[in-house]
């Protein structure tokens, strides 16, 4: 196998590209896919301030060394969930990677902010799955740092198989609100939130992986331990199935869906966000989602705290 590029010895076969890549061919076509997805999609420019979330899994890390390489004035944000030894190897991966390389990290660990609340103590008081907690807490933790921070961008690392996956469960249910924000640049609809955008949305699991390795990036290879009953896995083996039939299924789902269905459901109205009486974010109701959740917390730890003292 030849590599498409240079006609040298190829290391990596992409089905869905119709290619194969040598090494140094790889990291350009790599470094091209995430170039040329910033300037479609008008994502972000060298003058703006990106905050990067970094759980210290692969797509983040690649995703952090891919900007940083290009230029972009970049800090990485870690949140500390406080699930156990998951929490503890991705956070030393993290500062490992910002410190070799001499890149700015913030770091915020849960359990040490007001709320004092962990993602495990969460999910156990308000007996929601541990996922839906925690996605409800990154979203919070992730807007507050950005605004206060003052910066212009939040970046996440979500890649083709996250947005495909999202795109099934969307679909399955027909969720028309997620739908209509399931993009991968989203414009702020409150002076308190900042541009979300996801420069990796049609770059491929496998890639970020390929990247990786061959950066030599030390990434947490474990997944959370929430993460083995999550729906979202199911969908993402439905899909290699399909690509393995198939290759080019997610690309062309994400895309096309992109580019025909999601502008209409873009049209559904949608309420603008006031502000959250408790913590001053943006809210759709008195409280944001994440007040919700604390106050839910505080309800079920006060007759916990006081049945342990009687
Ligand atoms: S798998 Fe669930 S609990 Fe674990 S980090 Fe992801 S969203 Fe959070
Ligand atoms: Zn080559
Ligand atoms: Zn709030």
């Amino acid at each position: 196998m030849k590599c498409t590029r240079c006609r040298e010895p190829a290391e990596v076969q992409l089905r869905a590209h119709n290619s194969a890549f040598c090494r140094p061919c790889f990291l350009f076509f790599f470094k091209r896919q995430v170039e040329r997805a910033i300037a479609h999609e008008h994502m972000f420019t060298q003058a703006e301030r990106l905050l990067v979330c970094v759980s210290g899994g692969k797509d983040s890390l690649a995703l952090w060394d891919v900007l940083a390489d290009m230029g972009y004035d970049t800090t990485g944000l870690y949140l500390g969930l406080g699930i156990g030894e998951y929490s503890d190897e991705s956070h030393a991966k993290v500062e490992k990677f910002a410190t070799s390389r001499g890149l700015p990290l913030r770091v915020i660990a849960l359990e040490s902010e007001a709320a004092g609340m962990a993602v495990p103590e969460v999910a156990r008081f308000t007996r929601r799955p541990a996922c839906a907690a925690c996605g409800t807490m990154k979203r919070h933790y992730f807007d507050t740092a950005a605004f206060e921070g003052g910066f212009d961008v939040l970046v996440t690392g979500h890649n083709l198989d996250d947005e495909a996956a999202r795109l099934m469960g969307n679909v399955l249910r027909w969720q028309r609100d997620y739908l209509a924000r399931q993009r991968p640049v989203l414009a702020p609809t409150h002076p308190k939130f900042v541009r979300k955008v996801k420069p990796l949305y049609l770059t491929s699991e496998y890639e970020t992986a390929v990247y990786a390795f061959m950066r030599r990036i030390d990434y947490i290879v474990d997944e959370c331990p929430n993460a083995a009953g999550a729906t979202q896995l199911i969908y993402k083996d439905t899909l290699n199935r399909l690509e393995a039939a198939s290759p080019g299924t997610k690309m062309a789902f994400v895309k096309e869906f992109l580019r025909t269905a999601q502008p209409a459901f873009a049209e559904v109205d949608r309420q603008e966000p006031r502000e959250c009486t408790r913590c001053g974010m943006p809210a759709y109701g008195e409280l944001c989602s994440f007040c919700n959740l604390v106050r839910a917390v505080e309800s079920k730890r006060r007759p916990a705290a006081a049945g342990a003292s009687a």
